[in-house]
């Protein structure tokens, strides 16, 4: 399929690079597909940013049948842009359109109309340090009904926009609150997904955390809460003694690329890595013996997030002394450096 481009006609003034947020500048471009039953995938373009025009009984506003993706592109050493791991990010959403009974996206095809995309928008990729252009691949139901039941029309859409570093005022620990009155999936759902409801779900025990100073929250499974699933927007690494232990992908976890690049690395670095099964009150019980050594998050947006207080219930344990982990510092270092082009890491991580 030939992708066919209509170039805005006025372009933005960019932001100042050293400026910038998340997610509230977008580009002067977004690309759009469609999806009928009689034309499968049609109509795919390049277009100026715009806003879309639905009918109020649209069935994504009423049931949430959406899924999207997020990565980023990064400007490297040479000036070029580069992307990490992005046909992963396009597997990944093809198994969330698959649990949302949405049709499948060809993931050749999604991978070079996005490089077509970005390259239309090459000048928006920033290159002060740290900075990047967050990608967000969206699918939507869009059949005007408000029967439940899957769309037989969708729109493919991606919007581009230009985020500043995470870690503007350096790598600091940042504190989470496991919630014991909520869940965010059980097993047989769509946690595994990135569907739109899971973070709508999501939203009531962030809420709380925030109130009492935490800035995400620690979910534990929806049947027991006793093992240990994910943060907010992030996947969960523990280091006890010499072995790194993340939770085993339930079905209720999402699949980070992040969560997997730390997995790869260090194996190939010859650390004892375990994807098992653990429980908050391991975790608690390490900390008590002096065996717990460092908690990270891992996740597109930050890369790696050390973690320096924990609170369950009316436990607060405090990890590494409000410094970040040697191994933290180890995976962020690496995965940054590979991101940017520094250092070249496993092949065909970077494209
Ligand atoms: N869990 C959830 C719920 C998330 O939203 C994210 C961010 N996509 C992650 C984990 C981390 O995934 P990734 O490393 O692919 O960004």
């Amino acid at each position: 399929m030939e992708v066919t481009i209509k170039k805005a006609e006025q372009m933005k003034a960019k932001p100042d690079e050293n400026q910038l947020g998340f997610g509230t500048i977008f580009t002067d471009h977004m690309f759009n597909m469609d999806f009928s039953v009689e034309k499968g995938w049609y109509n795919p373009r390049i277009e100026p940013y715009a806003p879309l025009i639905m009918d109020p009984s649209t069935m994504v506003l009423h049931y949430g049948q959406g899924v999207f993706e997020g990565l980023k592109a990064y400007r490297n050493q040479k000036g070029g842009i580069q992307l990490f791991r992005p046909r992963e990010n396009f597997k990944r959403l093809n198994h969330s359109n698959h649990k949302l009974c949405i049709p499948e996206i060809d993931e050749a095809f999604a991978m070079d109309s996005l490089k077509q995309l970005i390259s239309v928008e090459q000048e928006w990729v920033p290159s002060a340090p740290g900075t990047s252009l967050y990608i967000r691949p969206t699918v939507i139901a869009t059949d005007p009904f408000l029967g439940v039941r899957a769309s037989h029309t969708y729109r493919y859409f991606v919007i581009l926009c230009p985020v500043g570093a995470y870690y503007a005022e350096g790598f600091n620990p940042v504190k989470i609150m496991v919630t014991k009155d909520h869940v965010r999936a059980v097993r047989g759902g769509v946690g595994d997904t990135k569907t739109m409801g899971n973070y709508a779900a999501s939203l009531y025990a962030g809420e709380a955390a925030h109130e009492e100073g935490y800035t995400q929250v620690l979910w534990l499974d929806g049947v027991e809460q006793k093992y240990i699933e994910e943060v907010g927007a992030m996947n969960i690494f523990f280091v006890i003694d010499d072995e790194l232990i993340t939770p085993a992908l339930s079905g209720s976890i999402l699949p980070g690329i992040t969560r997997d690049s730390v997995l790869a690395l260090g194996r190939s670095w010859g650390l004892k890595v375990s994807e098992k099964r653990i429980t908050i009150d391991e975790v608690i019980n390490a900390h008590t013996t002096g065996h717990l050594k460092e908690i990270f998050g891992s996740g597109t947006a930050a890369v790696i997030s050390p973690v320096g207080e924990l609170k369950y219930g009316d436990t607060v344990i405090s990890v590494g002394e409000g410094k970040v982990g040697p191994l933290a510092h180890k995976f962020f270092e690496t995965i940054q450096n590979i991101q940017y082009g520094v250092t070249e890491g496993p092949e065909g991580w970077i494209e």
